[in-house]
């Protein structure tokens, strides 16, 4: 019998897999208390198979990132970690959102590693594409986005809603892969560049392409969540579509100045138009017509204002180099601490 299986808190044999490329698996984890114990052996059994076949070395760890949980998350990640030295946890001090907590873990990984494979714990995206995700990267690719082929078990309205939000961002200059969302393989020369990418607003998926490096792309068929809640209502995702296209493009204000220039063309024949009928002796009439462009006139300079602003914010925010993720708590203690002041 394979003596992994006959430990009840098995460890990777050592020795196994020497000179392979170390991978960790970065997992952002928030309140998922209740898919968590179902997920963590899946990606275990996962990391393992890939040891045994001589792809990853054996010294590859499951990083969980915990994001500010409410629930018993983070003393899950800790049971785990003291069952299976293959988990190794880290939490961050708050609630910070998925795209920080995925980037808290690739950083961590930094340097410590040759690959990372960022993945959701709730086992929606298939586990056993990182797979071929590594043979992609054991045939020299850098970069490997994991594509959603199916997206048949989301409902028709989060379906249509994510595939507006890829073509919207396409038409506005953004290059992301489209049906790829956080499931990826990058290795650690393309992380190694990436940490010079400081900004706050983080959208990962619009600024991995950015780093450039050869890419490919895995297919697999998105499933759905095995437990707990999406963490993505509408109001969320709305709210993400509008920061990757603010963070990413500034098309909106061109789009606006050209708006504004189409506008002011059409307010000028008015003028023109009303000035003639002066002259020509009939008044002008039509106090509702008035009303209607000035108001619909104010809409639009509001919602410029709005746009104009967002990138204001933005700017503010970036202005203040705010770290973009606090550790408070790792599993292991990290070889170089640091402290402040
Ligand atoms: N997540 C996180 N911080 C948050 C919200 C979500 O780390 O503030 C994690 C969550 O635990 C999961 C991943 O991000 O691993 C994706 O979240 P979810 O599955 O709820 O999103 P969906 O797949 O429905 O878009
Ligand atoms: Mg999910």
């Amino acid at each position: 019998m394979d003596p992994i299986d006959q430990d009840r808190t098995p460890r990777i044999p050592e020795g196994q897999g020497e000179g392979r490329p170390i991978l960790w698996v970065v997992i952002p984890c928030y309140n998922e208390e209740e898919v968590l114990p179902l997920t963590a052996p899946l990606f275990r059994d996962q990391v393992r198979s890939m040891v045994e076949a001589g792809k990853i070395s054996s010294r590859s760890r499951i990083l969980f990132v915990n994001d500010g949980s409410k629930d018993r998350t983070w003393e899950i990640i800790k049971e785990l970690a003291e069952e299976d030295e293959v988990f190794i946890g880290m939490s961050q001090s708050r609630n910070r959102g998925h795209q920080n907590a995925v980037l808290a873990g690739l950083m961590e990984a930094k340097g410590k590693v040759d690959i990372t494979i960022s993945i959701d714990c709730d086992g929606q995206d298939d586990i056993t594409a990182m797979d071929a995700m590594v043979d992609k990267y054991l045939a020299g690719v850098e970069v490997v986005y994991g594509v959603r082929s199916d997206r048949a078990s989301d409902s028709f309205f989060k379906r249509f809603s994510a595939e507006s939000f890829y073509k919207l961002l396409a038409s506005m200059g953004v290059e992301a892969v489209y049906n790829h969302a956080d499931y990826r393989l990058i290795s650690d020369r393309v992380l190694q560049e990436f940490a010079d990418f400081k900004e706050v607003n983080l959208f990962l998926r619009g600024m991995i392409p950015l780093v450039g490096f050869p890419s490919d792309k895995v297919f697999y068929k998105r499933e759905e969540r095995m437990a707990g809640e999406s963490h993505y209502p509408l109001s969320k995702m709305l709210g993400l579509a509008f920061n990757g296209i603010t963070s990413l493009s500034v098309q909106p204000i061109r789009w606006i100045t050209i708006l504004g220039f189409i506008m002011s063309f059409f307010g000028f024949l008015a003028c023109l138009w009303a000035f003639f009928k002066g002259l020509s002796g009939s008044t002008v009439s039509g106090w509702a017509s008035v009303i209607c462009i000035l108001s619909f006139l104010a809409g639009i300079q509001l919602f410029s204002l709005g746009v104009i602003g967002t990138y204001i914010g933005k700017i503010y925010l970036e202005s203040k180099h705010r770290p973009r993720y606090i550790i408070s708590e790792r599993t292991w203690i990290p070889k170089e601490r640091k402290y402040k002041g």
